[in-house]
């Protein structure tokens, strides 16, 4: 392992993953419940000084942060989250925050958009551009590589937000879309809490693995994966999180997905070769963290 160390930051809605490593992996890591921002950015700095007592020093830290998050460099706000409904974290600057604590550059992204880095570094997307990576838990998010980076817009790919049919014929208790926003959108009907209320159970994970809840899971999921295809033409979607650890949401998906294209995008890839398009992770639950750490590298001109 080269002598130079970065820090790695995967900040979630539940838990914070810190890391000191590089490009060739990981050195240490720790899990930090999110609570306040105060207490949460102090338990984070403290470990990432005493980490760097132990193992060395670091030249950067990368961010990849749950959201929305501002990414324009030109606005007084880049670097913060801006307006999550999570009580207290509203335009918390993390990026200013940790320049100042360790006067090291800070590189900055979306959560998903770390994970798609991560896993084109070294894990399922390797050598993929475009990439998507999709992530089905707690919410639904999406990141995107391409030309070798995270994509940036006006603001950043919110995909779990794309709007699709309701399922049809739903068996679910309560067959209503979850989205405080939207009637019809990826995320409020296939998120785990969504899920979990839409089927009436306490969490999705206690959903029987014959529950009619993961084939339409996977239907209402191919709906997304259509419409990412189609705009963006990815050469591979990896969908992680937890509600794909599912047994069939995958292979549903794949299955409706090419049901839903009708033969329409003609390459082998997609008709004969469904399960090295639509792909798990490679990293499992470490591309973000990874991500992060590839975020470091590039803020420190690696
Ligand atoms: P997060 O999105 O918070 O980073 P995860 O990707 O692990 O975390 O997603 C958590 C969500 O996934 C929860 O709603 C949980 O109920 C659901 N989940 C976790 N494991 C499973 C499983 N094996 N089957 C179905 N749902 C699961
Ligand atoms: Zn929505």
């Amino acid at each position: 392992m080269s002598e130079l160390l970065q820090a790695g930051i995967e900040a979630g809605g539940t838990k914070f993953v810190v890391a000191l490593g590089n490009a060739e992996g990981i050195r240490d890591w720790e899990k930090i419940d999110t609570t306040t921002p105060g207490e949460t950015l102090d338990n984070v700095m403290d470990w990432l000084d005493a980490a760097s007592q132990e193992h060395g020093r670091f030249d950067a830290i990368g961010i990849g942060s749950f959201g929305p998050v501002e990414l324009d460099e030109n606005s007084a706000r880049y670097g913060s989250i801006t307006t999550t409904p999570k009580p207290g974290w509203q335009n918390v600057p993390l990026v200013r925050v940790f320049a100042e604590r360790f006067g090291v550059p800070v590189g900055f992204d979306t959560d998903v958009n770390a994970a798609a880095l991560g896993e084109h570094l070294h894990g399922a997307g390797r050598g993929i551009d475009p990439l998507v990576y999709l992530t089905v838990g707690t919410g639904v998010g999406g990141g995107v590589i391409v030309n070798g980076g995270p994509l940036h817009g006006l603001l950043h790919p919110e995909m779990g937000h794309l709007l699709i049919p309701a399922p049809r014929r739903s068996a679910a208790v309560d067959a209503e879309g979850q989205c405080p926003f939207h009637p019809s959108c990826l995320e409020g009907f296939i998120c785990g809490p969504a899920i979990a209320k839409r089927w009436g159970v306490a969490k999705a994970a206690d959903l029987p693995s014959d529950s009619p809840a993961w084939e339409e899971t996977g239907e209402t999921l191919a709906h997304g994966l259509v419409n990412i295809a189609l705009t963006l033409s990815p050469r591979r979607i990896i969908v992680g999180g937890g509600v794909v650890k599912a047994p069939g949401v995958l292979a549903s998906a794949r299955r409706h997905f090419q049901k839903l294209l009708n033969g329409y995008l003609q390459v082998p890839r997609i008709t004969q070769d469904v399960e090295n398009y639509i792909v798990e992770p490679g990293l499992g639950d470490w591309a973000g963290v990874r991500g992060a750490l590839a975020l470091a590298e590039r803020a420190a001109g690696g």
